[in-house]
């Protein structure tokens, strides 16, 4: 069986149509049929040559698929242990990992030693068909999937294992959800784990400052809330993307120049939690200093080289900031974004893609993208 792809190998050379050789399936591995995927701002980068990756490559990581095939010792399992089935509308976490290496120990799966990040390898690695800009998918051993609930629209699931669960993960690393899963013993969840966090709000109370109004930023706000968040305020410098953020439940959404009287006119004493979503280093300098004493900020936008960072290490002691960092994401922060996905309306989420083309069209897909600045614009397979 041959399978469609678009190979990138440099942001010079247009995008090479290929057709790739499905191998038969190794024992634990699965086959799954891309359905959609949507282009992360990550694939635009490499795209446009601001990001350097290992060519070449097959991009697209925000994939929504159909279960074709499972390799013969396959355990045939979702994330939870409910069976799965040859077509189940699948997503899974964007990095497999192994569970034994000292990443994986450390509760770091994704950065595991022996990974394999989708839309992310060479040709040369696991039959060369790990991204989503191709028909078919092959699924490592150990990729933690997880079904797609049918009431979820394709536009609404493609994004979600990349930009709605790193959403996830950077408010894993915040004090609330950690004491949270602490309480209730959430090392892995369970479906019905999630569906209290739905309801307990763990975020309840909290100030929560969004830096960048993307798809990152959209999402950060609207699940935010979700979890019970008092205020959130978005930092954005474009309008069109301070209005959407409103949209999705942000409760000020302001420029730049702005950002400092509107956080003291909410809570003199500042927020709670930043998460910077731009990669932008003005933003996280402004950010800093509209903390609260004990306050926290994730880092999750600077995905590719940006100016130094000016810290002053007095601020950082006397007002005890905690500075994190996040990459990628683990499995329970995928659990966690599908179970957001669940419960929110989907038509205003599934408005965040407004644009689909089929695989052939690629080229004219990443033109729009970045001529139009949507937060997403996706890839849409005929079945
Ligand atoms: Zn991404
Ligand atoms: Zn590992």
């Amino acid at each position: 069986m041959l399978s469609q792809a678009i190979v990138f190998r440099s942001s010079d050379l247009p995008l090479e149509p290929m057709q790739i050789e499905v191998r038969p399936l190794l024992p634990d591995e699965v086959l799954v049929r891309v359905v959609a995927t949507t282009l992360c701002g990550s694939d635009l980068h490499t795209l446009s040559g601001r990001r350097k990756v290992a060519t070449p490559t097959i991009l697209g990581h925000e994939i929504l698929g159909q279960v074709v095939d499972f390799g013969k010792e396959h355990s045939q399992l979702d994330y939870f242990g409910d069976p799965l089935q040859v077509g189940d509308r699948v997503t899974w976490a964007i990095v497999a990992h192994c569970g034994e290496c000292c990443y994986c120990q450390w509760d770091l799966p994704q950065k595991c030693e022996k990974s394999v990040k989708y839309g992310h390898e060479t040709t040369a690695v696991h039959g060369a068909l790990t991204g989503g800009l191709a028909e078919y998918v092959l699924l490592a051993p150990k990729t933690s999937i997880f079904k797609v609930e049918s009431h979820i629209e394709n536009s609404v699931a493609s994004p979600a294992n990349c930009a709605t669960a790193t959403v996830a993960g950077a408010l894993q690393r915040t004090r609330h959800l950690r004491d949270w899963n602490v309480r209730n013993g959430s090392l892995k969840y369970t479906r019905s784990q999630l569906a209290a966090m739905g309801e307990e709000k763990p975020l309840a109370g909290s100030h929560i400052l969004v830096l960048g109004g993307g798809m990152l930023g959209v999402t950060a706000c609207a699940m935010a809330k979700w979890l019970g968040a008092e205020h959130v305020l978005c930092v954005e410098p474009l309008e069109s993307r301070r209005t959407l953020v409103k949209e999705f439940g942000a409760d000020q959404a302001v420029a730049p120049g702005e950002l400092e009287d509107a956080v003291r006119s909410v809570r003199k004493q500042g927020f709670d939690i930043a998460l910077e979503l731009s990669g932008v280093t003005s933003a996280i300098e402004a950010a800093l200093p509209c903390l609260r004493i004990g306050g926290e900020i994730v880092l999750v936008g600077a995905v590719f080289p940006v100016p130094e960072l000016k810290v002053l290490p007095e601020q950082i002691v006397r007002r005890m900031i905690q500075i994190q960092g996040l990459h990628n994401y683990a499995p329970n922060d995928l659990a966690l974004a599908l179970q957001f996905l669940a419960e929110q309306p989907q038509a205003p989420l599934a408005k965040m893609v407004p644009y689909w083309f089929p695989l052939s069209e690629t080229a004219r897909a990443i033109q729009e993208a970045e001529r139009t600045k949507v937060p997403r614009v996706g890839i849409l397979f005929p079945y």
